[in-house]
């Protein structure tokens, strides 16, 4: 019997398949069959030729309020955080919600490009109109329909520095915020570090919400409240809905003192989110040789069965003038900079920048906790790569062919070709990659 469907894709290798090619059809913004062949027919028939089927890229960390202000008012000369942060504090001071909510749908859309379908951000909340949190809650609604946001409000200052602070990260959870942010290592004192960490738990009860922190992201490694994040963590069992986000130090502790807390860490079950593109760019500045890569112990935390998400943190801001968006860079960066490079290891960064995402976020579907996100039943929201693998859509760092969310059709890209004027009769209008299993995607 011929069945109907809204989207079948024709002859692609699920990410945790068999290495068989399969159909996949798509109904009413679920996945409700995979076979060897459909007997089908669609609104939208896709042969898509060997080319790989994945979970969309979920961004666990970034800063839209931020992005795509690189040079304005003028461009970190020393590459510091906390220059970053100074000028980031002159820029603020002319956001205006129109501009926010124009940078971050420009982001936005460079993003999906990419193939991503779930962002979260943080906003700066530590100014007194709470412009860039009011702008990416009103982006968060008009985007809703092609990607998944959440907003962590975030006090970039501190919660202490200013008297004012603390009220505002309340505002912010009040107008609504999805989490509460902090920033514990960059308060006045270690006491106010911890006491803000306290409060960050407090309002999360409060009001129902998601945590996550900017955790210790300095090289001094006597900077230790990942310790009183997991500790309060462990203590109320919401280690789930608990991240800590960088934990560059981490990578300075003595190993005495890390095996300890790695035991914590693993009672705690909170997520951690590491940045490689910004940690290896921003930490180190004050050595000299040999210098720390200052990136938090991903390899360890993953191998201890600890949720690891990778984030791009910066899209071409204060802190980094480069960066498109793209979570292969990320995942890229991650294999070389955490020493991932072994068969299993690269596969778990890509893990690391899709399901783990999702899990960080709270959003990973109960159906899919010890399954897989590609089988029937589970929501449409997927990408065509234009590689067989995981592993060889890292290494060409392939192109999104093709990324449906909700069950819809979200983009289609033309394959890439590259076309040699060399004489030679066996490079005559290969694809510029190596695989050459994949052919053009055609929509019959
Ligand atoms: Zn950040």
């Amino acid at each position: 019997m011929t069945e109907h469907f809204d989207i079948v894709l024709r002859q692609g290798h699920l990410l945790d398949g068999d290495g068989h090619p399969v159909d996949l059809g798509i109904r009413d913004g679920v996945i409700t069959a995979i076979a060897p062949r459909l007997e089908a027919t669609a609104e939208h028939d896709l042969d898509i030729q060997g080319c790989l089927i994945s979970p969309p890229f979920v961004e666990s960390h970034i800063h839209l309020d931020s992005a795509l202000t690189a040079g304005e008012p003028r461009w970190n000369q020393s590459g510091t955080l906390f220059e970053g942060i100074q000028i980031w504090g002159e820029r603020k001071r002319s956001l205006t919600l129109d501009s926010v909510k124009q940078r971050a749908l420009e982001a936005l859309k460079l993003q999906a490009s990419h193939g991503v379908q779930y962002v979260r951000t943080h906003a700066d909340v530590s100014e007194p109109s709470l412009t860039a949190l009011k702008a990416l809650l009103d982006v968060r609604e008009t985007v809703q329909d092609w990607m998944t946001v959440q907003v962590i409000a975030f006090p970039q200052d501190g919660i202490y520095s200013n008297v004012q602070n603390e009220a505002l990260l309340e505002e912010a959870l009040k107008l609504g915020a999805d989490g509460v942010g902090g920033i514990p290592h960059y308060e006045l004192t270690r006491e106010d570090g911890v006491r803000s960490v306290h409060r960050i738990f407090a309002l999360a009860q409060q009001y129902d919400r998601l945590i996550d922190i900017h955790c210790d992201e300095i090289d001094d490694p006597q900077s230790r409240f990942l310790e009183v994040v997991a500790a309060c963590a462990l203590r109320q069992a919401i280690g789930h809905r608990v991240t800590a986000s960088h934990t560059t130090a981490f990578a300075s502790y003595d190993n005495a003192y890390a095996v300890k807390l790695m035991g914590l860490l693993r009672r705690s079950r909170i997520n951690f989110i590491a940045n490689p593109l910004i940690n290896l760019t921003l930490q180190g500045r004050a050595d000299s040789y040999p210098k720390r890569r200052g990136i938090t112990r991903v390899k360890e935390l993953w191998q201890q069965g600890l949720n690891v998400s990778l984030g791009h943190d910066c899209i071409q801001d204060p802190w980094y003038s480069l960066g498109n968006g793209n979570l292969l860079d990320v995942a890229h960066m991650a294999i070389h900079a955490c020493h991932m490079t072994g068969q299993a290891e690269i596969l778990a960064c890509y893990d690391m920048v899709t399901r783990n995402g999702l899990q960080t976020l709270g959003l990973l579907p109960e159906t899919a906790q010890r399954g897989s996100l590609l089988c029937q039943g589970q929501p449409a929201n997927l990408l065509v790569l234009e590689a067989p693998t995981a592993f060889d859509v890292i290494k060409n760092r392939a192109v999104v062919m093709v990324s449906i969310y909700g069950g819809r059709l979200l983009l289609r890209r033309k394959p890439r070709a590259l076309y040699w004027s060399l004489p030679s009769p066996e490079t005559h209008g290969t694809s510029d990659e190596n695989d050459k299993s994949l052919g053009n995607l055609s929509d019959p």
